[in-house]
């Protein structure tokens, strides 16, 4: 029985390779040093490894920004409005073209826009995403996986495994930019290049290859599957001598199980923590040379692995296949999970115990083997860690379970409809039409990160610290009165991030200093971990709202996050369902909501950024999905008083498939992200007849441009072609945190003046 690794996160334990870039990006360091910051990741990477005892360890797994920018690298799917750097660049090296479609290039004249990035699956990794013309040509374009796997081979002789994007999930990540083709037509082009690709790697020794296929798992169409069933066999065909593996994870193969067991490979590998439940239908079906490769080790979250529960899956897998045709591995790349556990050195020491990052999965694939082989001590010592967790306090809390359990339909619903609600809005606020607000957070200058960064280090009292953050939220609500806002905002200045700062006060959650983890090129979060039931301790928002309202005569917003947006960027315990830890940060936050409005706060916001990309991956699964995500956000919103106005904002873009489950969210107000797309996104809520008010961005926060007063002003008559003008609101698309104070002001004073203009120039309809 083989072990294996899928892949290796590639920051470096301290982060080394986003510093490293940035110098590069800045020129503080030259090519060579960041190539050397490089190969010294990739070797501790392989070493630890190593160490661990795994058999097949991945190689091309190390990327300087992204892998699947790695394969249109290698692949020479470069967009053509990047010539011009690719002639400048030519002569010296190539990694500028590749920083440059990564990030834009604004150098030497030339002003180019970077590729466009997309979310990983349904992860919270980001991917430059493939662009593709209808006389596409795929090449090899360039040497990195090869000189990879010298190096790799160097240092790991047959163990290397080279690790590379399959081609149709590459052509499916991908995206047409011009019309008249499909891109999954391009599969013959691409083929060819894979095979060129494969017998280089077979002439260089290689044993075996991995091709990432992620597609299997996904819902694929007739010509899809076509596509892979050609791919595979013309590769088949054409090369020899080596092992191809095909690794598909993130779900269950369900409809894609027999194509993936009759490819013409050496192994396949399935996602087992996600979708145990396949493994019966995969070994009914699988042929008789196949290898499977049991991902068993969850490669998505932060905990230690149940070996009695994967030992159950091994023995099934091993009774019917023997166990040399078994592979154990974790479940998806590592590149998900947080690198060592043992850096942590403030985590509670009993819930540490039940805790693995990446370095720590290694060792339980390769304990697996050792416990599938007969070592009983490590499987006994493994049991009594997981019962000591099943039965912690400090998981369980009976209230909290309690309390969920007796949520009812009253609790997830409003008292009286939204038309009634509307009145009472009206006569309670007295807002003129088409009112002006913001997402919550204004400019987080220097100065502000500095000062929390000081109270954090114990350098500020309390009281000095908190003194700081009056003046500067005081400023920001002089401003906001000066130019004329309607509803106010207090602007976050508390708030280092917007789930780390309820995480914080909630009881359940925990923070790591080192467990950081790629989000786009060298940008990393360190998602907070929940490992027990969640509850409330104090107010949480209170005391700056409360601040604030007390400063102006006009609504304050109240602002918090969400529910679901809460759980799916954290790391989420594995010891229930999600949706249960969902509705226990419902009731939590139910209680701020409630705290808020005993507070005197008319006006209380619930972003829930991540509702969207929280979908499950397969097209089945997502009703189940919506129905709680929803639900927990009505449970957060129900317990106001009607005379209580509750907003919403949503920054993902796509509303079109879902748009009956936002409206079923029942918000008073939601503000949305569209100037982008130029009120393009508004014709779901047209279509639908969004009956509740809604706030189209009409403009984009990304970028520092400040928008001009016509130009807001016809947005704004867009959107009232395509929906009541009486039930729309004026604000810019998201949170203004990332932005400077001057462009800040003068896009909102401009924002103002466009509300005005509508006000003069939109009639509102009269029922
Ligand atoms: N209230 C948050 C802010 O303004 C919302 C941010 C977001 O939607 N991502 O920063
Ligand atoms: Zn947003």
């Amino acid at each position: 029985m083989l072990t294996q690794n899928l892949g290796y996160p590639r920051i470096g334990s301290q982060r080394q390779l986003k510093k490293a870039c940035e110098q590069y990006w800045t020129g503080k360091i030259d090519l060579e040093e960041l190539n050397q910051v490089a190969r010294k990741i990739k070797e501790e990477n392989w070493q630890t490894q190593l160490d661990a005892g795994i058999d097949l360890i991945p190689c091309n797994d190390f990327s300087f920004y992204d892998q699947v920018l790695d394969t249109s690298m290698l692949l020479g799917v470069i967009p053509h409005r990047y010539s011009p750097v690719l002639s400048q660049v030519k002569s010296n090296n190539e990694i500028d073209l590749y920083f440059a479609m990564a990030r834009g290039y604004q150098k030497d004249g030339l002003d180019i826009t970077a590729m466009e990035m997309t979310k990983w699956l349904d992860t919270n990794y980001h991917y430059i995403v493939p662009e593709f013309t209808a006389d596409q040509e795929f090449k090899v374009f360039n040497e990195n996986i090869f000189n990879e796997y010298h190096s790799a081979e160097l240092y790991l002789g047959e163990k290397a495994k080279a690790v590379l994007l399959g081609p149709v999930s590459y052509l499916l990540l991908g995206k047409e930019k011009e019309p008249g083709f499909e891109r999954i037509d391009l599969i013959k082009k691409l083929v060819p290049v894979y095979v060129q690709i494969i017998n280089r790697l077979r002439l260089q020794g290689i044993k075996w290859i991995q091709l990432d296929e992620p597609c299997l798992a996904l819902d694929l169409s007739k010509k899809e599957k076509e596509a892979l069933e050609y791919a595979y066999r013309f590769i088949a065909n054409r090369v020899s001598g080596v092992k191809l593996l095909v690794a598909t994870y993130f779900e269950a193969l369900l409809d894609n199980t027999q194509l993936a067991v009759s490819l013409p490979i050496a192994a396949l590998h399935v996602d087992l923590v996600r979708a145990p439940e396949q493994l019966d239908v995969v070994l009914a079906l699988i042929g008789k040379d196949l290898q499977l490769s049991l991902g068993v080790v969850d490669g998505r979250n932060v905990w230690k692995n149940d070996y009695g529960k994967s030992i159950g899956l091994i023995t099934k897998a091993v009774e019917k296949l023997g166990s040399e045709r078994v592979i154990i591995a974790p479940s998806c790349s590592l590149l998900h999970c947080p690198i060592d556990l043992d850096l942590e050195t403030a985590i509670d020491s009993d819930i540490k115990d039940w805790m693995a990052f990446a370095k720590q999965k290694l060792n339980e694939v390769y304990e697996l083997k050792q416990i599938f082989e007969g070592n009983g001590e490590l499987l006994k010592a493994n049991e009594n860690t997981i019962e000591r967790r099943k039965s912690s306090e400090k998981v369980h809390k009976q209230a909290v379970k309690d309390r969920v359990a007796s949520i009812t339909s009253a609790d997830a619903a409003r008292q009286s409809t939204f038309p009634v609600r509307q009145q009472l809005h009206h006569d309670r606020f007295n807002l003129p039409s088409f009112p002006t607000t913001t997402i919550g957070s204004f400019p987080q200058t220097d100065d502000i990160r500095k000062l929390r960064a000081r109270f954090k280090r114990k350098e500020l009292t309390l009281e000095q610290y908190e003194n700081e953050i009056e003046l500067a939220t005081i400023d920001a609500i002089r401003w906001q009165e000066e130019i004329g806002l309607d509803v106010l905002v207090h602007g976050e200045f508390e708030r280092n991030d917007m789930v780390e700062y309820f995480g914080e006060q909630l009881d359940g959650f925990l923070f790591t200093k080192s467990g950081w983890v790629q989000s786009y090129g060298s940008r990393c979060v360190k998602p907070p971990v929940i490992y027990g039931d969640v509850s409330r301790l104090q107010d949480m928002t209170v005391r700056w709202s409360k601040y604030a309202a007390a400063q102006t005569k006009r609504p304050m917003k109240g602002m918090l996050t969400g529910p679901v947006t809460i759980l799916q960027w954290s790391f989420v315990r594995d010891d229930q369902p999600r949706e249960v830890t969902t509705n226990q940060i419902a009731l939590a936050l139910r209680d701020e909501v409630l705290a808020l409005e005993k507070a005197g706060i008319g006006i209380i916001q619930i972003d829930e950024a991540a509702i969207r990309e929280g979908l499950p991956l397969r097209m089945e699964k997502r009703p189940h999905y919506l129905n709680w995500a929803v639900r927990a956000f009505r449970v957060t919103a129900g317990g106001v008083q009607d005379r209580t106005q509750i907003h919403t904002h949503m920054c993902y873009s796509e509303f079109n498939d879902i748009i009956e489950h936002i409206a079923a969210m029942d918000a008073d107000v939601i503000t949305i992200e569209t100037s982008r797309s130029q009120m393009e996104l508004l014709q779901a809520f047209a279509h639908f007849e969004y009956p509740n008010e809604i706030g189209p961005g009409v403009y984009d926060i990304h970028s520092p441009r400040v928008p001009s007063i016509e130009e807001m002003a016809s947005l704004l008559a867009k959107a009232a072609d395509l929906l009541p003008a009486e039930n729309l609101w004026v604000n810019p698309d998201c949170g203004l945190k990332t932005r400077k104070w001057p462009e800040t002001k003068a896009a909102l004073e401009n924002m103002v003046a466009a509300a005005k203009h509508a006000r003069e120039q939109i009639k509102l309809k009269v029922y």
